[in-house]
């Protein structure tokens, strides 16, 4: 396994970068919940690496060149043992990487606690997705405190939630709650396979009114089109699935576009350069929020 490409970049163009190299991994397939409104279809969400696999992705990520954020999902991570028994341990021991995670935040406190301890000065981001057909917003955000209040205090954590139509009216609760407890909300409208879903009239005002008119990619996720922006995926980030795959980013790979090869099996050769956006939707603000679209989150600041 090799990997190959930005890294022959000259330091000095990493050093005032804006962009945040990034690697989205699905750790896993697995999840405990089934939400009706899961984008991974069922047959997606299972499985996991075997031990052996495991090892191979580790020894992957002691290879990289430089330090990486390094976003583990699924599924959901925390359903897969190896995530906390040997991912977690190895990266914070064996590599520079920065551990974001996105979870459901169902896994057991001690759990969580223990995660928040072992990640103490290398935490990014917890992404923590509320999905109100299985749990209760109480429940969720006493659990999202408590997470919170023991994890690395430079770290974030936000907490994500989809506009899910006809339960609007139980969102905005939710998100009263959340809010009040301090926490940060993010909504994220919802997507289809192939594209944005079609809100009702009625149902349209209301995401507005919980999204506002123009949000930034740091408020909410309206999924927008890009297209024709350059875009550094593929050369600073990318997404890998719980099959060693690579791909420049999600929406590429729903083209099945933008393969870069395979962790697990062979070679993976970033892309030297960015390249312009051939997409109508990005479905995911994490490119957008780690500086790799032109003129866009991080990606503006670095024009002003
Ligand atoms: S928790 Fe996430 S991955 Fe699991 S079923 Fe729900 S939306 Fe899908
Ligand atoms: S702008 Fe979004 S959809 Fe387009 S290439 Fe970049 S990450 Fe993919």
């Amino acid at each position: 396994m090799k990997l190959a490409g930005p890294r022959s970049l000259p330091k000095a163009a990493f050093r005032y970068a804006v962009r945040k190299p990034m690697i989205e991994w699905q750790v896993c397939g697995v999840c405990n919940y089934d939400c009706t409104y899961c984008i991974q279809s069922k047959k997606s969400r299972e499985g996991h690496p075997s031990p052996e696999e495991t090892e191979t992705f580790l020894k992957f990520f002691r290879g990289l060149p430089g330090a990486w954020e390094v976003k583990c999902s699924g599924g959901e991570p925390f359903a897969f043992r190896g995530f906390t028994r040997r991912i977690v341990p190895s990266l914070i021991d064996e590599t520079p990487h920065t551990i974001s995670t996105l979870t459901n935040l169902s896994a057991p406190l001690p759990v969580l606690l223990e995660f928040a301890e072992r990640t103490q000065g290398r935490l990014g981001i917890v992404s923590a997705s509320l999905h109100l057909e299985w749990t209760t917003p109480e429940e969720f955000v006493e659990k999202a405190v408590a997470l919170r209040e023991a994890m690395d205090p430079k770290a974030r954590l936000v907490v994500n939630e989809v506009l899910v139509p006809d339960r609007l009216e139980e969102v905005a609760r939710a998100r009263a709650l959340v809010e009040a407890a301090g926490l940060r909300w993010f909504p994220q409208v919802l997507k289809t396979k192939h594209g944005r879903f079609d809100y009702t009239p009625a149902d349209r005002a209301r995401v507005e009114a919980l999204t506002g008119s123009d949000p930034s990619p740091r408020e909410a996720n309206l999924a927008p089109s890009y297209q024709g922006r350059l875009c550094w995926t593929g050369v600073e980030y990318f997404v890998m699935t719980q099959r060693g795959e690579v791909w420049s980013c999600r929406t590429a790979r729903r083209h099945g576009q933008g393969f870069l090869g395979n962790a697990l099996t062979g070679e993976v050769v970033l892309r030297a350069a960015p390249k312009p956006c051939p997409y109508g939707i990005c479905p995911c603000t994490t490119p957008a929020n780690r500086g790799m679209i032109e003129g866009v989150g991080l990606g503006a600041r670095e024009e002003a």
